[in-house]
């Protein structure tokens, strides 16, 4: 290898411009390599955060569902504008009523770090159809009590998870399995973590679920008294939102 001479320092050698840049291309190469695997540790830290913001939300609900006879909290506000005013009376959204009630402290905890819109509503995790109230006349509060949550089973009653709606991200914090993406904004299971929701089950347990595994579930709707089988083949073809 050729050895350059300046001022005549024999001792004194410089990279030739080959040398170089079979260098930059080494550490081209090694960088390549290593990205994909510091963004794949990156994306499972997000979704390791993910089961643990809803373990802790999970936490709140049963304390929740400890002081209030096993009901479950307010409705969300009728629309997603707004977060609700408990000081005039109004509903106010699930997330809000959790905090308000001080049973978490902040309202970090009900954001999925995948999907951290900046709205009004104070969260993106999206509460299944639960947040019945019996201030909305229409419909019946939901109580844990439910003898046909009991037989579904609480391990398999999924009350939040990571949420996407495809009209307005406002939306994605009421939650269905199931019905017309396209012309109904309700938020849907967000399969944001490698293909994977995280969601928040009955019995306190939080864990990712792929499409498959979601067709067993259940979650009771604002409309219906009992739980509802989310698992029709056509629902779970329509209904998911892959990570965009
Ligand atoms: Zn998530």
């Amino acid at each position: 290898m050729k050895t350059t001479v300046i001022n005549g320092n024999p001792g004194r050698r410089f990279f030739t411009l080959i040398e170089l840049l079979v260098v930059i291309a080494i550490i081209a190469i090694l960088a390549a390599m290593l990205l994909p695997a510091l963004n794949k540790a990156r994306e499972k830290a997000k979704a390791i955060k993910c089961l643990s913001n809803q373990k802790q939300i999970g936490t709140a609900i049963t304390m929740y569902l400890d002081s209030n006879n096993q009901f479950f909290y307010s409705p969300s506000v009728a629309t997603a504008s707004e977060a609700g005013d408990p000081a005039n009376g109004m509903n106010v959204m699930w997330s809000v009523r959790l905090k308000l009630d001080k049973y978490l402290p902040t309202y970090n905890i009900f954001y999925c770090p995948t999907n951290t819109i900046t709205n009004d509503l104070n969260c993106s995790y999206g509460s299944f159809y639960t947040i019945v109230s019996p201030n909305y006349p229409n419909y019946p509060a939901v109580s844990m009590k439910n003898q046909k949550y009991a037989k579904v089973g609480f391990s398999k009653l999924a009350l939040i998870g990571c949420s996407w709606s495809v009209s307005t991200q406002k939306q994605c914090y009421r939650m269905i399995f199931s019905g017309d993406i396209t012309s109904e904004p309700y938020g849907r299971p967000f399969l944001t973590h490698a293909n994977q929701v995280d969601l928040l089950f009955a019995d306190g347990h939080a864990a990712a679920k792929g499409i498959n595994e979601l067709k067993p579930l259940y979650c009771p709707q604002i409309y219906l008294t009992n739980p509802v089988n989310i698992g029709s083949a056509a629902d779970r073809s329509g209904s998911f939102y892959y990570k965009l």
